[in-house]
């Protein structure tokens, strides 16, 4: 067995963590790119005699020191030396596609290229002459069809035929015209004599290339002062030339090489502009049914995330009741009657709590996945880019926050998306508005335990319209004050409509299942124990609890334990919303981690009661409070204080503390100023 690295590079959407599950099934690895928050998937196939370790590069266009994914994967493949990287290419767009492949072979990386997407091709009327492109491109081509698997084997073959062979120089590499390539090979012979470590590691040509394009990262690297001024001076010269950065030249050169190649290689056989996805863009993303039609998309979302749900959900409901109530009553009686109640009401009450969510939770990531991969999520930024676009931001901005409704942190990790800083800042502090999964258990707990069935569907609704709409009002507010500035117009990408597989739905269902099992097992299990704890002590005397009946005393001993006095204290403040100090105690303890504010109230109601098991939490619930109080504590959570590992993400991202604190009491003003006036609206109408 011989071990060689391949690396997976292309464009974002041209199919490359499709291709890559193919080939490593489930033997994979998610981890991250040293000292940077981009995702790194690592996994393993073994063909012929090789085991290969496949990385899938975060998608780029293009190999700048522009943006982080951008700066990772061309560091992986220059610092790295994969033995083959892999060009996934989007055939039916090759153009633009293969912008990135002249970058590539500019590195002179053993190279080859999957044209992938070649089905959507075919349908496009396009015909490749593979042979002849192949030649002028130096790197064998290999048509697929990734979400088939086909062209799984010939790729494999290309791989390892392409590592057995001794690696040289390409003859035929881009031409960026007399002016130019007269200033690289002054440039290149004074590389190689006065910077021969960079020259191995990098190639002195594409040294060049990159300081003529004023790479920063690059020019940090070179020391030498004397190729720094020839680079000034050639810049200069260049510039006087051009009327315009080199940079930009040389862009346009590439361009104009694949312009050449494709000329030369591929024909068209239909004038088949109007394909199928251009006939549905005309009615999903029209001006005037757009909106309706992502609204109702929604609306369906929800939909069936509770519907369906529901049944597995009452399963697991029935599952924890029966364990709570099989260990209360095998349990020895009088013997430590503390680690009975831990079980009971910490653990099972507290992260059982959580987790009878979970089927909601993949319920509604699997809608999600299924209309990312169809291509639809791009159609709604797209639609949404009108609305944005009234408001301050382009719809680009509204990427992160769909990401926002899977959970904040990555979704502020996604404005790297956005090159300017204001629009930047501005989405990073709506976001929390986007309901996230972890909200999702409050509305799941509360929507059924105040409203009738056939009201589920549309209440969740409305609450993440009443975010989305908050997050629109919100920009427009900080674009007119704090955050002003202009917005760059941008073309907004439209990829092709695609059937989703199963596979890539099924991933990322598990991927978010297991994430929330994880943070179930380890933040929600410890805090939750922690809760019990205050929930449970300090013990009033025996005194106090002498003359009382059992559900009395209970209720003294809940008041008087570090819970109990910390909610009263702030009762106060939360009464005009609505809310009493247990509801209190479950707001405080959720800033930690949204869920908990379920497992909280599931503690606090199951250590303040006797009747082991025979209510439901959401009886309780509905026993004690209104709906409209219901509705208050919804809005509240949907709107209040980000969870901490937000409050950590948007501190890194901004880079500042007072952007994450700004955020921090900016939204829980705004969420307790709108509940008091719901409640006390509310109130005084019925
Ligand atoms: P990545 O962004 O490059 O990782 O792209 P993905 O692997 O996520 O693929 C984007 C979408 O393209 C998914 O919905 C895939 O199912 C789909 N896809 C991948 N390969 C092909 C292909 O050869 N033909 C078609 N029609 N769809 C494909
Ligand atoms: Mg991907």
């Amino acid at each position: 067995m011989q071990k060689i690295t391949v690396a997976l590079a292309g464009n974002p959407n041209s199919g490359k963590t499709t291709i890559f599950n193919f080939l490593t099934g489930a033997r994979q690895h998610v981890g991250n790119y040293p000292g940077v928050t981009v995702e790194k998937k690592e996994g393993i196939c073994k063909y012929d005699d090789y085991e290969m370790t496949l990385v899938d590069l975060p998608g780029t266009y293009s190999l700048t020191a522009f943006s982080v994914e951008e700066l990772v994967a061309r560091n992986f493949i220059l610092q790295e030396r994969p033995d083959v990287v892999v060009d996934i290419v989007d055939a039916s767009n090759i153009e633009r596609n293969l912008y990135l492949a002249t970058q590539l072979i500019e590195i002179n990386v053993p190279l080859v290229l999957a044209f992938n997407m070649s089905d959507v091709a075919q349908q496009k009327g396009l015909v490749f002459n593979i042979e002849q492109l192949s030649q002028l491109l130096q790197a064998p081509i290999v048509p697929m069809i990734g979400n088939k698997g086909k062209g799984k084997k010939e790729l494999l073959d290309a791989i390892v035929h392409t590592a057995k062979q001794e690696h040289t120089l390409r003859i035929h590499r881009i031409n960026y015209g007399d002016e130019i390539e007269h200033e690289l090979s002054a440039l290149v012979t004074l590389i190689v004599d006065k910077e021969q470590e960079l020259t191995e590691q990098y190639g002195a040509r594409w040294l060049a290339v990159k300081l003529l394009e004023q790479d920063d990262d690059i020019t940090e690297k070179v020391r030498n002062r004397e190729i720094l001024d020839a680079v000034q001076n050639s810049i200069e010269h260049l510039k006087s030339i051009f009327a315009d950065e080199p940079d930009v030249v040389m862009a346009d050169r590439r361009y104009g090489f694949i312009s050449g190649a494709c000329q030369e290689t591929i024909k068209m056989t239909v004038e088949s502009r109007h394909n199928y996805s251009d006939m549905i863009d005309a009615i999903v993303i029209n001006r005037i049914l757009g909106l309706p039609i992502f609204l109702v998309l929604m609306y369906l979302v929800f939909f069936l995330t509770f519907k369906i749900g529901a049944y597995p959900m009452g399963w697991l409901e029935m599952f924890f009741e029966w364990a709570s109530q099989a260990i209360a009553h095998a349990w020895p009686a009088e013997s430590a009657a503390w680690l009975k109640s831990l079980l009971i009401d910490g653990v099972i009450g507290g992260v059982g709590g959580v987790l009878v969510f979970l089927p909601n939770i993949l319920l509604l990531f699997m809608a999600i996945a299924m209309l990312e991969d169809t291509g639809y999520m791009a159609r709604a930024a797209f639609i949404m880019d009108r609305v944005m676009h009234k408001i301050g931001l382009h719809g680009k901005s509204f990427i992160p926050m769909l990401i926002g409704f899977g959970c904040s942190v990555p979704a502020i990790m996604a404005t790297r998306i956005l090159e300017n800083k204001r629009s930047r800042l501005t989405t990073i502090m709506v976001i929390p508005l986007m309901s996230c999964g972890a909200r999702l258990t409050i509305y799941a707990l509360l929507i059924p335990a105040f409203f009738a069935p056939r009201w589920h569907g549309p209440m969740m609704w409305f609450i993440y319209l009443i975010g989305i709409a908050l997050a629109i009002i919100c920009i427009k507010i900080l674009r007119l004050t704090l955050l002003r500035g202009e917005t760059i117009p941008f073309v907004m990408e439209l990829p092709p409509y695609r059937i989703p597989t199963l596979k890539s739905v099924a991933i990322h269902m598990w991927q978010r299942g297991w994430m929330y099992l994880r943070k179930a097992g380890t933040i929600i299990l410890a805090i939750s124990i922690l809760l019990w704890l205050a929930s449970s002590y300090p013990k009033p005397s025996e005194e106090k609890l002498a003359n009382l009946d059992a559900e009395k005393a209970q209720q003294t001993n809940l008041e008087h334990s570090v819970i109990g006095r910390l909610g009263r204290a702030i009762e106060p403040v939360i009464k005009p919303l609505g809310f009493d100090w247990k509801i209190g105690t479950a707001l405080i303890g959720a800033t930690a981690a949204k869920e908990v504010f379920v497992s909280q109230l599931a503690i606090v109601y199951a250590v303040g009661s006797t009747d082991e098991g025979t209510t439901t939490l959401r009886q309780r619930l509905r026993a004690n409070y209104t709906p409209l109080t219901g509705f208050c504590i919804m809005l509240f959570c949907l709107i209040y204080a980000p969870c901490v590992a937000t409050v950590a993400m948007t501190k890194q991202e901004t880079n500042s503390w007072r952007w994450a604190f700004f955020q921090f009491f900016a939204l829980t003003a705004l969420a307790y100023l709108l509940t008091l006036i719901v409640f006390q609206l509310g109130k005084a109408i019925a």
